[in-house]
């Protein structure tokens, strides 16, 4: 553990960041270390300028369709893992998935974000006619997909098509804390081998890490930082962990919403056209979770349009919140909250800003 810093320190390194947008792997150690109020405040406040910069007080919105539940992993995290035999699973058909992005549309959503395990039954062929369907039906709105690793010639097929985007994230840095998170099947070079992949291939690239996850020091979390520096993702998707009750992690304790909040400053200001949500993790543990991501730096929230039926059963870990403005059909009251605190919910396919040079 390193000492922490001085705070007339701490907003020096941040100042830097903000020009820069890069520091050493010590330095970003240092200022993960020092996380205090004061620092979290001053490093918003920087943030928020950076944010707004590139895409002023806009809040993107993605509808989130969780197609399902089964899945063929066992990571030691998370509720969906194979081992969970108490886990309800579901798998929804093409033809609901369909009627998600309908009611999606007619909300206002542009982008509809598939998420699910791996689940063997939802092959190549399905998928991708699943994503045809809808940039046929929608052609003004953006598919992401968040099925977890699959192989290059996988993400190829379902690029080709019409997927613009993809969400893996790397849930650590650092290889050896993978391997704490993970069981001996699942490996941190194959994850980076598909972020890379996924990349080449021209997709849209989120990445993103749980804070406060079992095993995470502040040099696993600089590590982290120093990743999505280099590797540059359109989107970094970070949220608290929190237990669920069913997996080797239950009795560890919940991430922190201050500290998530902090790691959404650092990263807007290591890249201001980032793509940032306030996750649901965020949302679940702190009830103003969707305020303070945005307040911290955030500029994007991803509403449950998953039918309601089926929200219950997409447990990754207790209690995730799936109502008021965490549901599509609570955008009004998502709305609301942004406007009370000066920013504005936009119907927009919410792509990556990038400066020209890029
Ligand atoms: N199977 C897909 C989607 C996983 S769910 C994939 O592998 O990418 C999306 C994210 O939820 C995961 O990447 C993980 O970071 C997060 N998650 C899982 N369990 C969690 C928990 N207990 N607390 C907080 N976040 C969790």
């Amino acid at each position: 553990m390193p000492d922490t810093l001085p705070l007339s320190r701490g907003m020096e390194l941040i100042d830097r960041l903000s020009v820069d947008h890069e520091l050493e792997l010590g330095e970003y150690e240092g200022l993960v270390a020092s996380f205090c109020p004061e620092l979290a405040s001053y490093a918003a406040g920087r943030a928020c300028e950076a944010r707004r910069s590139v895409y002023g007080d806009d809040v993107f919105i993605r509808g989130l369709i969780e197609i399902g539940s089964y899945c063929r992993n066992d990571c030691l995290y998370c509720g969906l893992r194979r081992s969970n035999r108490g886990a309800e699973r579901y798998r929804l058909s093409r033809e609901e998935i369909l009627a998600c992005c309908e009611e999606g549309y007619r909300l206002g959503f542009r982008t509809f974000v598939l998420q699910g395990g791996e689940d063997a039954a939802f092959t190549d062929e399905v998928v991708c006619d699943i994503v045809a369907s809808i940039k046929e039906a929608h052609p003004d709105c953006a598919v992401t997909l968040s099925l977890g690793e699959r192989s290059r010639e996988s993400y190829r097929a379902l690029f080709d098509a019409g997927a613009d985007r993809y969400l893996l994230r790397h849930e650590t840095a650092d290889r050896a804390h993978y391997a704490q998170l993970h069981p001996a099947g699942l490996s941190w070079e194959r994850r980076m081998a598909c972020l890379r992949e996924l990349s080449d291939i021209g997709y849209q690239v989120g990445c993103g890490f749980m804070v406060g996850s079992p095993h995470q020091t502040s040099a696993t979390l600089a590590r982290d930082l120093k990743l999505v520096e280099g590797f540059r993702p359109a989107m970094c998707g970070i949220g608290p962990f929190i237990p669920h009750h069913a997996t080797p992690f239950a009795h560890e304790p919940a991430g922190s919403a201050e500290l998530t909040c902090y790691l959404l400053s650092l990263l807007r200001l290591i890249d201001p056209g980032l793509l940032l949500p306030a996750t649901t993790a965020l949302g679940t543990l702190d009830a103003r979770g969707h305020e303070r991501g945005m307040l911290a730096g955030a500029n994007v929230v991803m509403p449950n349009l998953s039918p309601i039926t089926v929200r219950r059963k997409y447990e990754l870990y207790d209690n995730k919140a799936c109502a008021g403005s965490e549901a599509a059909e609570g955008l009004a009251e998502l709305s609301r909250r942004m406007e009370a605190i000066g920013y504005h919910v936009v119907v927009d396919r919410g792509d990556v800003r990038r400066r020209a040079t890029e």
